[in-house]
């Protein structure tokens, strides 16, 4: 039985987790690393329903996944929150798939890349 569950989580909360999980030192440009405060909101994408920002300083756009593995994917947050809670589960492709709404080869390659950059974090973090 699959639950409508992405409905079930906040779209604000489910932007603070990843906020301060994939940008502990806040949201900035991707460009110049100006703060998200000397940016003017410019527009909120049709698919993911996320904020993009028009930095003061330089003029580029970015958003909360800009610079990060979930870019280019056109997920909302409630669905990123809900696959890596399925991943580090261990629930499988298929499983998380039908759950999100995802195609498979969508939740595989996000899978792949997620693991990829938790493994970067935890060798940064022994070497410190
Ligand atoms: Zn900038």
């Amino acid at each position: 039985m699959e639950f409508p569950i992405t409905g079930l989580l906040s779209e604000e909360e489910s932007e603070q987790w990843i906020l301060k999980h994939f940008h502990p030192q806040g949201l900035k440009c991707s460009w110049c690393q100006a703060s998200v405060e000397q940016a003017n909101l410019f527009r909120v994408t049709r698919k993911s329903k996320l904020k993009v920002y028009r930095c003061c300083k330089c003029k580029h756009t970015y958003n909360l996944y800009s610079r990060t593995v979930l870019q280019q994917h056109h997920l909302t947050p409630q669905q990123v929150v809900l696959l890596l809670r399925g991943i580090l589960k261990g629930e499988t492709t298929n499983e998380l798939a039908a759950e999100l709404g995802l195609s498979y080869l969508t939740v595989l390659s996000l899978r792949r890349e997620l693991q990829l950059d938790f493994i970067q974090k935890i060798q940064e973090e022994r070497c410190e």
